[in-house]
């Protein structure tokens, strides 16, 4: 098939690339590598199924595809507060722009939405039929908001062109080739570990995170896309093994053989207490599960970032 992967040069896109021309496709990867990196997909350049372009995907899109994963986007709070308003953009207008694509060539189309459309939840561990609990107008609503509305954009595509498009509602994910600097726990944590400086926790470290490693969610995305009766369908594909930051902080330190100690400061604004997915939707439609233990995907991330962080024998 061929296959259009929008922020194929970013974290998750970069593997998605990957995994699609390992079962023979085209891909035609789209990405104006505003957060992301051509250097995640160095590798596959050479690849004669592979083609790279730099494109913002608010501009007009018009490509040959069979298939089109709609990626692109901001997803750390880092990335998304320094671009607020491109992350609004091509949440609604990129996704609209996708949209028309998919309809124009009858392809199939995924979006990938974020659990963060459940806001700070009020029930747990979410289902799907959880509509959410949003600060429409905190800093993180530029991300949460223009994800909720791209979700409201594909499910009229559904109902009013027919197209075969299915959401997917991803839950925090971690693995090679995410972006050192982005704020988020996992790169955070093994950063100051590996660096044996201090762990930085906000709150007490009681709250929760349960975290997906990324071979696990690209085999959800592709299961969600190419799975029979999934148009119209919504699945939350994350890891439901819940666990404390503070369990994760002293795992880490352990991993990384760290002298680093931790720091404990304020809360952040309108970060949740806890978020968990039920993933019972995703069994059942898809027969699909995270297979790699919590310990198996950390000691391949530390591995990772071992070869990114410049110098670090001489640190370590
Ligand atoms: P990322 O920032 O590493 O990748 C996103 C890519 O989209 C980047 O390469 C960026 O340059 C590109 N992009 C942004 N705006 C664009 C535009 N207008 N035109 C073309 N390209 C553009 O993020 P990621 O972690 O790989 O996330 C991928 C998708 O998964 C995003 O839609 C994100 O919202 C979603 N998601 C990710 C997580 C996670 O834990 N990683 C969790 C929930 C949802």
């Amino acid at each position: 098939m061929k296959i259009v992967v929008t922020g194929g040069a970013g974290f998750v896109g970069s593997h998605l690339c990957k995994r699609l021309l390992d079962e023979g496709h085209t891909v035609l990867c789209a990405d104006n590598c505003i957060t992301g990196s051509t250097r995640n997909i160095d590798a596959l350049r050479t690849h004669p199924n592979f083609q790279f372009i730099q494109h913002d995907v608010t501009e007009p899109f018009d490509y040959e595809a069979d298939a089109i994963f709609h990626m692109a986007s901001p997803a750390s709070p880092i990335g998304y507060m320094e671009h607020p308003i491109e992350t609004i953009l091509v949440n609604t207008q990129g996704t609209h722009r996708m949209l028309e694509a998919a309809r124009k060539n009858n392809a199939r189309f995924l979006v990938s939405s974020t659990s963060e459309i459940y806001g700070d939840p009020l029930v747990h561990p979410q289902t799907e039929s959880y509509w959410g609990n949003v600060n429409p107008i905190g800093p993180r609503a530029c991300y949460d908001e223009s994800k909720r509305l791209g979700e409201t954009l594909t499910m009229e595509f559904v109902r009013q062109y027919n197209v075969n498009a299915r959401i997917v509602r991803i839950f925090n994910t971690y693995g090679p080739n995410s972006q050192i600097h982005d704020g988020r726990m996992i790169p955070n944590f093994i950063t100051q570990a590996l660096k044996n400086e201090p762990l930085v926790i906000y709150g007490d470290g009681s709250r929760t995170r349960s975290i997906c490693y990324v071979s696990d969610l690209i085999d959800g995305l592709m299961r969600a896309m190419f799975s029979e009766n999934t148009q119209g369908e919504v699945f939350n594909l994350g890891n439901p093994n819940e666990h404390t930051v503070l369990d994760y902080a002293h795992e880490i330190i352990k991993l990384c053989n760290s002298r680093s100690n931790i720091l404990f400061e304020p809360v952040r604004v309108d970060d949740p207490e806890r978020r968990r997915p039920d993933i019972t939707k995703a069994r059942r439609v898809l027969g699909w599960e995270p297979r790699i233990e919590k310990e198996e995907g950390l000691r391949q991330t530390i591995a990772w970032f071992k070869t990114q962080i410049p110098n670090l024998s001489s640190v370590l």
